[in-house]
């Protein structure tokens, strides 16, 4: 039983994975490895299991991608660790930084009947404590916040980036999902800070971080 239940997190934990990683394209053995924390090999050896239940396609150059049985795994379980972020933020008031975490043992155990009542509970709510949609074929509209041109205003709809460290400055500084925000410009130097306005103060992000966030254009400037 308990070696059945590590079999299933296993598996669910790695078509995570490969969502999470290739979204809707192709992942790499190499990116799975460095997301999961583990050498390429054992990322091989799961791939050839998970291709044999049918949940994965793989090829010997080390592309992943999900079927259409994996695809609605990983709408299943990204769906319970969405909803268990909730529940651990709304519900229990964990601080956002720690959510992710936690949720990935949650995501796993929760009942169905569980993850329902959280989903009533949450009513109209239909995002993760970090703006991404529990139901993950839900249209999106976000474009990366590096994408914005100087002067346009936008709506922050999610952070990407669930490193603790990055997501405490992000709400010590107030960029969290549904904050207005407006882009002032960007150093002139490759890789240079995105400099923004957060509620009235100038605050200045690195392209990393800026990539990783979503945000929903207001206005635009007027290309010149
Ligand atoms: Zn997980
Ligand atoms: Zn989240």
């Amino acid at each position: 039983m308990a070696a059945a239940r590590k079999l299933t997190q296993g598996t669910e934990e790695y078509v995570e994975a490969i969502w999470r990683v290739a979204e809707s394209g192709e992942a790499t053995i190499k990116d799975l490895a460095r997301h999961l924390g583990v050498a390429p090999p054992s990322v091989t050896g799961m791939m050839k299991r998970l291709a044999s239940m049918g949940l994965v396609k793989y090829s010997p150059y080390g592309k992943v991608s999900l079927s259409a049985k994996g695809r609605r795994l990983a709408a299943a379980v990204i769906r319970r660790h969405r909803l268990s972020e909730r529940m651990l933020t709304d519900m229990l008031g964990l601080p956002w930084e720690k959510a992710h975490e936690e949720a990935c043992r949650f995501e796993h155990l929760i009942t169905g009947e569980v993850e329902e009542r959280v989903a009533e509970r949450l009513g109209e709510i239909d995002t993760c404590p970090h703006g991404h949609p529990i139901d993950i074929s839900a249209a999106d509209k976000s474009i990366p916040l590096t994408e914005a041109k100087p002067s346009s205003r936008a709506r922050v709809a999610a952070v990407g980036d669930e490193s603790p460290e990055v997501l405490q400055y992000l709400s010590k500084v107030g960029i969290v999902p549904g904050a207005r925000l407006k882009v002032v410009g960007q150093e002139p130097v490759a890789d240079g800070p995105m400099l923004l306005e957060v509620a009235g103060k100038p605050r200045a992000l690195g392209r990393q971080t800026a990539e990783k966030i979503r945000i929903i254009l207001e206005s635009e400037a007027k290309a010149r």
